[in-house]
């Protein structure tokens, strides 16, 4: 049977990670070919320059053509109209307005299919498809098409995706589970957004190191320091009830947490038990809570396996 390469591309705030692999639909596995990590330049024409440059570097790598992709997926950081792929809104400043797939494209030469959706969702999708799901499904015998999933990426700022039967849930423009964008705390800290007590300015890193250097402030937190102990009390009691709005909207089989600070067990520490003080039905009921399985690729993953659902759709 011929070989279908896919090609992901996961932009971040500072690199662009890529990598050429194939997707195992039996076992729900991914094998890769070549992966390569690039910094990532905030100029819309020399970015895309750049992608162009390690697609072709990728494809080298891989000892493949550019004609033997069935798609290229990219995961953005923002919200994309789904229609058009373009960014509405997000942290990446330079990326808002632009039509990255259409630049793309036209810089490749290529008919090779290229898209595109946010990096959240795709950290979500990977993660159900591939990694915390396959062991939930081990666990609790749920596939991943009949899973109900949220994910929550804790890093610059807070993102979301919901995954239900096996989809993302996208909303009319994009926008649905831009969940760092709840407000948990009225008339609270100012959000670039322009609203006041966004959950992005209590939970995500970028929050944390107002306060202190969240490396330091966690260093000191497993070391049992007082200093840290009321952050630390404040900073679940945020999470807590972050979730706790999330798990009254969509009530999913369970939670998975990406991004930097999730490689930070002291946060996570007993977080199923105060969740399920916090939740409308009993606590048997209470979602699990995983941290990614897929580590820093997830977003990657994602975007080769959403593009193969749409060109496959
Ligand atoms: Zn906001």
């Amino acid at each position: 049977m011929k070989r279908q390469y896919f090609l992901g591309l996961d932009v971040g705030g500072t690199k662009v990670e890529g990598a050429v692999a194939e997707l195992d639909s039996q076992s729900h596995s991914i094998n890769v070919f070549s992966k390569k990590r690039i910094s990532c330049i905030h100029n819309v024409s020399e970015f895309v320059d750049s992608l162009a440059t390690l697609v072709t570097d990728l494809l080298l790598e891989a000892k493949i053509s550019i004609d033997d992709l069935r798609a290229i997926g990219l995961a953005l950081p923002g919200t994309l109209e789904p229609k058009t792929s373009i960014m509405l809104n997000g942290n990446t400043l330079f990326l808002i307005g632009h039509d990255v797939v259409g630049m793309l494209q036209k810089k490749l030469n290529t008919k090779t299919p290229i898209v595109a959706q946010n990096d959240a969702n795709l950290f979500t999708l990977a993660e159900a498809w591939g990694g915390a799901g396959k062991h939930y499904a081990a666990y609790k015998g749920i596939p991943f098409e009949d899973q109900v999933v949220i994910g929550i990426t804790l890093g610059t700022g807070v993102g979301g995706g919901f995954v239900t039967m096996g989809k993302i849930l996208k909303g009319a423009h994009g926008s649905a589970l831009e969940v760092g964008h709840i407000v948990l705390q009225s008339g609270g800290n100012k959000c670039y957004c322009g609203q006041q007590g966004c959950a992005e300015t209590y939970l995500s890193g970028t929050a944390i190191n107002k306060t202190m250097d969240s490396k330091l402030l966690l260093a000191l937190a497993t070391q049992g320091s007082q200093d840290v102990l009321q952050f630390m009390i404040d900073y679940r009691i945020n999470l807590v009830q972050f979730m706790s709005i999330l798990n009254n909207l969509f009530n999913p089989h369970y939670f998975v947490f990406g991004g930097g600070l999730s490689s930070q067990p002291v946060l996570f520490e007993d977080l199923k038990t105060d969740l399920e003080e916090n939740i409308f039905l009993s606590k048997e009921y209470c979602p699990e809570i995983y941290i990614n399985h897929l580590g820093d690729s997830s977003g990657l993953f994602g975007a080769m396996i959403y593009a193969r659902e749409v060109i496959d759709a």
